[in-house]
């Protein structure tokens, strides 16, 4: 599929009059339309509900958005849920799918009414002796181990993730928690990420499905929810089909009717938790080409680097880069595209064909939206960048300013770092 920058060279000439270069752009139109077919996908199922991982995009501006679609949140810090504290989400607005989990962020959770997901089931004792009994309602997470392959190939390692439950110890938590006096059962898993199929949570939910029937058999747990969680991807490379999520729901559907409902299980919610698909490609970092180096290599210098966007860095992602007003010109030219880091693995890109860049032009990283901006670290004492939303009617929103030396430097008590510096 081409990809396309959601703004023009000129939208960007005229928010840069007022907001500088670097910064994360959100485009509030494609975020509501998604989330809007989201909805749609799983309106059959009448529990459903998304729970944005918030580690994705942690702007409470975003959260509130998702919010007029039904969506809560899916915490696993205690700012994470300080933060949806401060927008006002109480009770099963919140999950909590956390890991090695420390006991304040149990308390807070609990204060707040959400639902907690245990990682591993030694945490039914750390969770017992916190709150000093068990919530009526019960998360736990699951690892069934091996490999997990789907037709295209696509696969994770669940047998290597440090997530989890394993099949045996599940079974004994269910029964543990029910002695104990819980009520409300869900079961949650996360088995492969980023999948750019439409087949993912259908397979996912099978397993899941089968588990529950069996669970609720043996353990005589009532089964409330089951949730997906994350890992539906987008279409990073502009040859990928991008994920149909009414596709997915249809599929999601056919297997709950196959096992589900037959079981006398037709009251299961469906829950998600999904972090890149809802905010990824409604987000880009936008930044100014400041230098080009000519050496072994060709390089162009940005005033952005690894700090604003660190999955290429990373991971060696492949984020798509326009360089805005020249869309429709020839890609004939081969460059890295640098940050500033002194780091070498400081580049948003390696042999890209792009077209001529010349100092002074924007460029436009797309998919930024999801695991961006919140991976931002502050190496070399590099600042985070600002937020900034597109909205509906063209308009620009600040939704958060970016970084300034004072704060890097908010730990350190009795310097002065600005005595040369006059701001
Ligand atoms: C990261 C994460 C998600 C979101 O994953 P995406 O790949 O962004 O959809 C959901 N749930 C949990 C527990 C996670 O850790």
């Amino acid at each position: 599929m081409e990809k396309k920058a959601f703004v023009t060279k000129e939208q960007i000439e005229q928010i840069t009059k007022e907001y500088p270069t670097p910064f994360h752009l959100y485009e509030e139109k494609g975020i509501r339309e998604n989330a809007k077919r989201v909805q749609e996908a799983f309106a059959w199922n009448p529990g459903f509900r998304e729970y944005f991982a918030v580690k994705a995009t942690p702007n409470p501006f975003l959260i509130n958005l998702l919010r007029e679609y039904g969506c809560g949140a899916d915490c696993s810090s205690l700012t994470e849920l300080m933060l949806c504290d401060a927008i006002g989400m109480r009770g099963t607005d919140i999950m909590f799918s956390s890991n090695d989990t420390p006991a304040e962020e149990y308390a807070l959770v609990d204060r707040l009414g959400g639902i907690i997901n245990l990682d591993d089931i030694t945490h039914i004792e750390f969770v017992e002796k916190i709150l000093g009994r068990l919530p009526k309602t019960m998360s736990c997470r699951y690892n069934p181990g091996g490999v997990f392959t789907l037709s295209n190939g696509i696969m994770d390692n669940p047998g290597d993730a440090k997530y989890g439950m394993t099949t045996e110890q599940i079974f004994q938590a269910f029964s543990i928690m029910k002695e104990k006096g819980v009520e409300r059962f869900g079961i949650h898993a996360f088995l492969a990420s980023n999948t750019v199929t439409n087949e993912y949570y259908p397979r996912l939910a099978r397993q899941l499905f089968e588990l529950a029937v069996r669970l609720q058999e043996k353990t005589g747990a009532k089964i409330a929810f089951i949730n997906l969680s994350g890992g539906v991807g987008i279409p990073y490379r502009p040859d990928q089909e991008p994920n149909d999520i009414l596709a997915i729901g249809e599929g999601v559907r056919r297997v709950y009717e196959e096992v589900l409902t037959p079981a006398g299980m037709g009251d299961v919610a469906i829950y998600t938790e999904m972090g890149r698909f809802m905010m990824g490609p409604y987000g880009a970092l936008i930044t100014k080409a400041i230098h080009e180096k000519h050496t072994y290599k060709e390089y162009i210098g940005v005033d952005a680097c690894a700090v604003n966007l660190m999955r290429p860095a990373m991971y060696g992602a492949y984020h798509h880069i326009t360089v805005l007003g020249k869309e429709n010109a020839p890609c004939d030219h081969v460059y890295d595209i640098t940050g500033s880091l002194c780091e070498n693995n400081d580049k948003f890109a390696i042999d890209r064909r792009l077209p001529q860049i010349d100092r002074g032009d924007y460029l436009f990283i797309h998919d930024a939206g999801a695991h961006g901006y919140s991976m931002g670290y502050n190496y070399n004492g590099k600042l985070r960048s600002a937020e900034l939303l597109l909205k509906e009617d063209g308009s620009v929103q600040l939704i958060r300013r970016a970084e300034k030396p004072k704060d890097y430097f908010a730990t350190f008590d009795g310097f002065d770092f600005y005595r040369n510096l006059k701001l």
